[in-house]
């Protein structure tokens, strides 16, 4: 038998949200790998193994995933969301960049990224020119985040924030937000979308001066609108136009 990885993105959370790409991947695979809560999204069958790993242990998970294709295993590496985007992707390339000799076959699977959901959820306050950033400060120090916030609000982009706030980084969100008060002013919209398509979904948006740190946790993507990212109705949208900077 030969083996493979292939690493896919379940979505959100709702199954509406798998592509049936994915879906098809996962019904070949004999082996899920992948952080806790993410492989208890993959209904159990026979003849399927399921590898949850704890936070933090991507390389050991990736690694694994090879050991295992080597062994003639079908292996599905999952993730939440989009596997190239703050997932396992990059870290099972990074694992491949190590290991000397052949390497299996290798397919990466896309799927929707929360701050996509969420931004449909919203309106359209990403409908222009947008960057995405992981506000954690595990791989990178804090002082390249903050570089990064500033020149990202002077170019007026409008931003995602992926894993804004956690039990272990305290304070880091405030910082955040006190950044970008400087940087936008007091009336910007700020969306914070939480748990988007599960049982526990909340879209909320308020201004900057309303925003406080507790409006976000580790399910929660937050997106900050640009300069003209405004209201209709219930909506927030920002139009396709830019003006000067
Ligand atoms: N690969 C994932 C992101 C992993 S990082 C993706 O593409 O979506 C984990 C962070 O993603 C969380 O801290 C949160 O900011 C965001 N996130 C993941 N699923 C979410 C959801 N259903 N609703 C809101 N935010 C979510």
């Amino acid at each position: 038998m030969t083996g493979w990885v292939t690493v896919a993105g379940l979505g959100p959370g709702a199954d509406t949200l798998v592509t049936p790409e994915v879906s098809a991947a996962l019904s070949e695979a004999t082996d899920i790998v992948g952080y806790i809560p993410y492989v208890a999204r993959i209904a159990p069958r026979p003849g399927l193994v399921l590898h949850p790993s704890d936070n933090r242990v991507e390389l050991d998970r990736a690694h694994a995933a090879l050991d295992m294709a080597a062994d003639g295993r079908r292996v599905v590496v999952v993730s939440s969301g989009d596997p190239g985007v703050f997932a396992m992707a990059s870290a099972l390339f990074e694992a491949l960049e190590a290991r000397p000799g052949q390497h299996p076959d290798i397919r990466i699977l896309p799927g929707i990224t929360a701050m996509l959901a969420a931004a449909a959820r919203a309106g359209a306050p990403l409908g222009h020119d947008f960057c995405a950033i992981n506000l954690s400060d595990n791989l990178k120090p804090f002082e390249v985040i903050e570089q990064r916030l500033r020149l990202a609000a002077r170019a007026d982009f409008a931003m995602a924030f992926y894993n804004p706030r956690s039990a272990s980084r305290p304070r880091g969100f405030a910082r955040v937000l006190q950044i970008l008060r400087e940087e936008c002013g007091p009336e910007r919209l700020v969306i914070f979308a939480r748990a988007v398509s599960t049982a526990d979904e909340a879209i909320r948006t308020v201004t900057l001066a309303e925003a406080t740190p507790e409006m976000a946790d580790m399910r929660t993507v937050v997106l900050i609108g640009n300069s003209q990212t405004r209201r209709v109705g219930n909506w927030v949208y920002t139009p396709r136009r830019a003006g000067a900077v």
